[in-house]
């Protein structure tokens, strides 16, 4: 499972996440690891589009009164998918999972919560604005990878650097 912000104006028109740009890199980084988007679940933390303006208007980063709303939305979706592994795509995602770790210490190192595997990478939007992340982006994709392919059940995940 794959979890991003929320929804941008795209996603808002065509009702799936992750349709725009950000979206573009996203399919581009499963696919080298070999992973189509048809075989991961994408969700965002947010449901509904935050925007600043007039409508259409400008994407806006989510309050965090929209975020607490929705919480239990995406709670239902991990408790109906049971995914093995989720991904926290940016700050947003993180801190829903780990409140007050900082993306950029914390990105490429998986953890443990609620009993699955949860690994912090920069938000793809990122390659855009800063591409220096844009290779880091893709590291961590990598390590996604090796998790996937790792045998996850008889602990041998845990000895990876920053389990914890
Ligand atoms: N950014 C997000 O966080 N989610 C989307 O669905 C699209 C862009």
């Amino acid at each position: 499972m794959l979890v991003g912000e929320a929804p941008g104006r795209q996603e808002d028109e065509r009702g799936q996440p992750f349709v725009g740009r950000a979206g573009g890199f996203l399919e581009e980084l499963l696919a080298s690891i070999g992973l189509p988007r048809e075989q991961v679940y994408i969700t965002n933390v947010v449901k509904s589009r935050p925007f600043v303006g007039p409508p259409p208007g400008r994407n806006r980063a989510p309050a965090p009164a929209e975020i607490a709303a929705c919480r239990r939305w995406l709670d239902e979706q991990i408790r109906i998918i049971r995914p093995e592994i989720i991904v926290a795509m940016g700050r947003v995602a993180l801190e829903y999972f780990a409140p007050g770790l900082k993306i950029s210490r914390a990105h490429g190192r998986p953890f443990r919560h609620d009993g699955r595997i949860v690994l912090p990478v920069f938000h793809p939007s990122v390659a855009g604005r800063w591409p220096g992340r844009r290779g880091m982006l893709r590291d961590d994709f990598r390590l996604l990878g090796r998790l996937l392919r790792g045998p996850r059940k008889e602990g041998s995940g845990s000895s990876q650097k920053g389990f914890g």
